[in-house]
């Protein structure tokens, strides 16, 4: 094993599990020995249409017969089409275009300072909060509330105030102690900090604070965006004066958006922010069709209905298991907390033909394409309440056989 690590050309950047997909259709993935399974994560809140949706096949197909990429230094259609459709489904004013939810959040980040410096401050502060995830680049990992993500890597980037997550008093705080503060970057719900929906009134309560002191209110909405709440984002009612998006975006073409609004929109000017590839022909034209897809088939509305028949099967699956702390979220981002070690869980889920992940440890989190069908819906509750029980099972089988209490 040791031995075939050190001959892998790949870097040792991530610990895969042992199975290899190559083939998709909806919301079904075959691996190399053809066995197959249901995809209720969707590649990480990606695969919001499912793999191999022909729309976005024919999308693809067509722009690599067309064009590819030009450059920023040119017009671009599609990514003026992708623009437009953005900020009329989500009432933002104007839209910059990168690669990935880092790149989003890097440029949120930048606007901020930019911000700042308009109000002449000079060393500016951004709140984020306790087990959020904003990225892996420096600026966005130091942003990110958790030290596993910045071990190794200091000095981290300054500027980020950490506070604990759906505690509006505790913005309230440090508002009347810092002048510094121009920015709250928040996610509407915690997804890789473990599927945490916060009170009603808590994003509201944020809106409110920001107002008050003139800071900018950034919604994180790389997990949550492009329709999976059942909205097309999260908090777009509150008028956020900027919204990061990716991740669903492309449906796995790599696409990521920064939106602004107001005074976010006119900050960034000629040269102060740029990206080789961000954009380009392909990528937005594949942006363009992910969303007049969603919106042909009335998806986010399918997010939340389909979201509720999941939740209320496994709720009904899983009701007397006393190692169930919560079953929780909105939409197509459920995590289910479990008093357990959940270390297996994904692999005895492998084992049960579905594939999910685990999220801070101990919340099995599923992040499934919106279009669903009833029957495959009660079917990922049937394989992923299989995969608790067997877990609970041989939780409680070690724990006769050691005689001792299990470790959560
Ligand atoms: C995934 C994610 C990111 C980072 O996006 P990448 O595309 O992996 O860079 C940032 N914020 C949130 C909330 C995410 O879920």
């Amino acid at each position: 094993m040791a031995e075939a690590d050190c001959h892998s050309p790949l870097v040792n950047s991530y610990s895969r599990l042992p199975v290899t997909f190559n083939r998709g259709e909806g919301a079904r993935l075959w691996d190399t020995e053809n066995n197959e399974y249901l995809d209720a994560l969707g590649g990480i809140a990606v695969c919001a249409l499912g793999h191999a949706h022909p729309a976005i096949t024919e999308a693809i197909t067509q722009q690599a017969q067309t064009l590819l990429h030009t450059s920023n230094l040119f017009g671009i259609e599609n990514q003026e089409n992708l623009a437009a459709k953005l900020c009329e489904l989500s009432t933002m004013d104007a839209v910059f275009f990168c690669n990935s939810g880092a790149e989003a959040n890097e440029a949120a980040i930048k606007i901020s300072r930019l911000f700042a410096r308009s109000k002449d401050i000079s060393s500016p502060k951004v709140i984020t909060f306790d087990g959020s995830f904003h990225g892996r680049t420096m600026a966005t990992l130091s942003a990110t509330g958790n030290t596993k993500v910045h071990d190794g890597f200091a000095p981290l980037v300054d500027g980020f105030i950490h506070l604990p997550y759906n505690d509006l008093a505790a913005i309230e705080a440090v508002a009347g102690k810092h002048d510094d503060i121009v920015a709250v970057m928040v996610e509407p719900i915690l997804g890789e900090g473990g599927v945490v929906v916060p009170d009603d009134n808590y994003l509201a309560g944020i809106r409110q604070i920001c107002d008050k002191n003139n800071w900018l209110f950034i919604a994180d909405e790389i997990q949550t965006g492009v329709g999976r709440t059942g909205q097309w984002y999260a908090s777009q009612h509150l008028k956020p004066d900027v919204i990061t998006s990716a991740k669903a975006l492309g449906n796995g073409i790599p696409i990521g958006a920064c939106l602004t609004r107001g005074v976010a929109a006119t900050l960034i000017q000629p040269g102060h922010h740029g990206t080789t590839f961000g954009g380009n022909p392909f990528a937005t034209r594949v942006g363009l069709t992910v969303l007049q897809t969603m919106e042909a088939e009335n998806l986010p509305a399918r997010a939340h209905s389909g979201g509720e028949r999941l939740k209320n099967k496994l709720t009904e699956a899983l009701h007397n298991r006393p190692e169930i702390l919560d079953i929780r979220g909105a939409g197509m981002m459920i995590g289910i907390e479990l008093d357990l070690d959940c270390s297996r869980l994904v692999s005895i889920g492998l084992e049960h033909k579905v594939v999910f992940n685990v999220a801070a440890g101990n919340v099995l989190r599923m992040l499934p394409p919106y279009n669903l069908s009833d029957d495959e819906i009660d079917e990922i509750a049937r394989r992923v309440a299989d995969s608790i029980n067997e877990l609970c099972h041989d939780n409680q089988a070690q724990t006769t056989a050691n005689g001792s209490q299990p470790k959560p």
